[in-house]
C-alpha cells in the first residue's frame, strides 16, 4: 500500500515535471516571424517557414505549423507574406566610431552598386573628405558617434561588427576615433544596455595606416589594460597589426615589382628589410603568446605570405585556435591560401574595393598581378574562412552591396573586375554571418538561425529568391532583430 502510494506520488512527480519542461519547451514566444522564407544558414543551409524567439533567443525554426504553438496571447506575431529572414549581419571590419563621424560621408565611393534603394535616398554619398570636420574629443563625442552608427546599422540589418583598432598607439591621433577612450566609451554602453550591436574589437599600439614598432608594441602588451568584457555585446578579443600599405600608393609589399621597379615594404620600423621583417614576426609571436586574436593588415603577396606564414608558425608551437586573420589581403598567392588553410588562418577582405580599385592596381603592379587580386573564390576553395566586411567609412556600410560586390564583381560601369572570382550567394551570405562569428569566437550562440541561439534577425523586404544579386542593394531591409528586440522596423 505504502509502496503503490509512493510510486503513485512519484508518477504524479514525473507528470508534472514533464509538464513543466513541455510547457518550458513550448513557452509562447515573445516575437514569432511566420509565412516567409527562413534562411537559416545553419547545416545543410536549411530553409524554413517560420521562427519563434523569446529572452533574446531563438526557440524554434521550423513550418507554420511547427511554431503555430509558440503563439500566445502576449506574442508579436509578423505575417512574412514570403519576405526572407536572414541571421544579422555581422560587419567583421567596420570603424564605428569613425563612421559615426564621418556618416553620410565615405573615403571611397562603391563602385558596384546600383542606384540607392528607397530607404537610402538621403545617404548623399561624398567622395572622400578624408578625416572628420573636427577631432572627437570627449567621451561624449565619441558615445555620440558609436550610437549613430548603432543606429545606421540597425537600419541596415548588422547586428555585430568588429572595431578593427583602437588603443593607446592613436590616442594622439589626429581624428580622435581611435584611442583607448573609445573602448572605455564601448564599453561602458555595452554595460549600459545602449549598444544596438554586438561589438568586437582589436587593440592598437601603433597609428592607423602607419608605422608601428616592436618596442612600443610589446610595451602596450605589458602595459595596456583593455576594459573587461561585457558578455554577448563587447570584447576585447586581441591586437589589429599594420603590415604594410596598399599596392596602389606602392607602399604594399610585393614578390612582383612595381613599375618602378621597387617592391614596396613593411610599415614595421627598421634600418633594413630584415629587420622589419624578424620585427613583424616577433610582434605576432608575442600577441599570439600573450593569448590573443591578430588581425594583421596585409596587402602585398609578400605580406600575406609572410603574415601566414608567421601564424601558421606561432599556432605550432601551442596548438591554440587562436582565429587569427589576415585584412584586405589584395594580393594573394596560391601557396599561401594553402598555407592559410591548413593553418586555420582567416581572410578578412572587401570586394567593393576591388571593384573600385583594381585598375589602379593593374597600373602599379602590371596586368599579370590582378591574377592574384582579392582572390575570393580561389580562397574558399582552399578552405580559407572567408568573411567580407566594409570597412566603413571607406566603403558604405550596406551589405547589400558587398554581396552584389562579390557575387557580380562588377563596377558602376558594368565591366567585370576578376570575374573569375566571382562566389556564389549562399557563400557571400555565409561570410557575413556564419564565418564573422567564427572570426568572434561566438560560432556557437551567434550567426545561424537556430534553436538556442542569440535572436538577431535581418529581415529583407522581399524573398531573396526572386531578387538578382545586382539589384540586392535595392532591397530594403525591413526588420532588425537584435537579441530578440526589434531596433529597426519600415
Ligand atoms: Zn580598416
Amino acid at each position: 500500500m505504502y509502496v503503490k502510494r509512493v510510486q503513485t506520488m512519484l508518477s504524479r512527480a514525473k507528470k508534472k515535471m514533464m509538464r513543466i519542461e513541455r510547457r518550458d519547451d513550448s513557452a509562447p514566444g515573445d516575437l514569432v516571424l511566420t509565412r516567409g522564407r527562413v534562411h537559416t544558414l545553419g547545416a545543410g543551409d536549411g530553409l524554413a517557414e517560420a521562427i519563434a524567439v523569446r529572452n533574446g533567443r531563438i526557440t524554434r525554426v521550423g513550418s507554420h505549423d511547427d511554431i503555430a504553438p509558440l503563439i500566445g496571447r502576449e506574442t508579436r506575431v509578423i505575417d512574412l507574406a514570403g519576405r526572407s529572414v536572414l541571421p544579422g549581419i555581422n560587419d567583421s571590419h567596420l570603424h564605428g566610431v569613425w563612421l559615426g563621424t564621418m556618416w553620410p560621408n565615405l573615403l571611397m565611393d562603391q563602385l558596384a552598386a546600383p542606384a540607392p534603394g528607397p530607404e537610402a535616398h538621403d545617404t548623399g554619398h561624398g567622395h572622400g573628405h578624408g578625416g572628420p570636420a573636427s577631432r572627437l574629443e570627449t567621451s561624449a563625442d565619441r558615445r555620440a558617434a558609436i550610437l549613430r552608427t548603432g543606429e545606421l546599422l540597425s537600419s541596415l540589418g548588422v547586428t555585430s561588427y568588429t572595431e578593427p583598432g583602437l588603443g593607446p598607439g592613436e590616442d594622439d591621433g589626429p581624428t580622435g576615433c581611435f584611442g583607448s577612450g573609445a573602448l572605455r566609451d564601448y564599453a561602458d554602453l555595452a554595460a549600459e544596455g545602449l549598444l544596438n550591436a554586438r561589438v568586437t574589437a582589436l587593440m592598437l599600439f601603433g597609428e592607423l595606416d602607419g608605422a608601428s614598432s616592436l618596442e612600443r608594441f610589446t610595451r602596450g602588451l605589458r602595459e595596456f589594460t583593455p576594459p573587461a568584457d561585457v558578455p554577448g555585446w563587447f570584447r576585447v578579443a586581441g591586437v589589429k597589426i599594420f603590415a604594410d600599405g596598399i599596392p596602389p600608393m606602392r607602399t604594399a609589399w610585393t614578390d612582383e615589382p612595381y613599375a618602378d621597379g621597387t617592391y614596396g615594404a613593411l610599415l614595421v620600423e627598421g634600418a633594413t628589410p630584415e629587420r622589419r621583417e624578424a620585427d613583424l614576426v616577433a610582434m605576432i609571436e608575442a600577441a599570439h603568446a600573450a593569448g590573443h586574436q591578430i588581425g594583421v593588415h596585409a596587402t602585398g603577396s609578400r605580406t600575406t605570405r609572410r603574415v601566414a606564414e608567421a601564424f601558421r608558425d606561432a599556432g605550432a608551437r601551442d596548438g591554440r585556435d587562436a582565429r587569427h586573420y589576415l585584412i584586405h589581403g589584395d594580393l594573394i598567392h596560391p601557396p599561401t591560401l594553402a598555407e592559410m588553410a591548413a593553418a586555420g588562418v582567416g581572410l578578412n577582405t572587401q570586394v567593393g574595393i576591388a571593384v573600385a580599385t583594381e585598375e589602379m592596381v593593374a597600373a602599379a603592379l602590371g596586368p599579370d598581378a590582378l591574377r592574384h587580386a582579392w582572390p575570393v573564390r580561389d580562397a574558399l576553395a582552399a578552405g580559407v574562412p572567408l568573411c567580407l566586411s566594409s570597412d566603413a567609412p571607406v566603403l558604405s556600410p550596406d551589405w547589400r552591396k558587398g554581396v552584389a560586390a562579390a557575387v557580380t564583381r562588377t563596377g558602376l560601369d558594368g565591366r567585370a573586375r576578376g570575374p573569375e572570382q566571382r562566389i556564389a550567394l549562399a557563400q557571400a551570405l555565409r561570410a557575413y554571418t556564419v564565418t564573422p562569428a567564427w572570426q568572434d569566437g561566438a560560432e556557437a550562440w551567434k550567426g545561424t538561425l537556430e534553436p538556442g541561439k542569440a535572436a538577431d534577425l535581418c529581415v529583407l523586404d522581399a524573398d531573396l529568391f526572386d531578387v538578382e544579386v545586382a539589384a540586392l542593394p535595392e532591397v530594403p531591409v525591413a526588420l532588425t532583430v537584435v537579441d530578440g528586440r526589434i531596433v529597426h522596423e519600415l
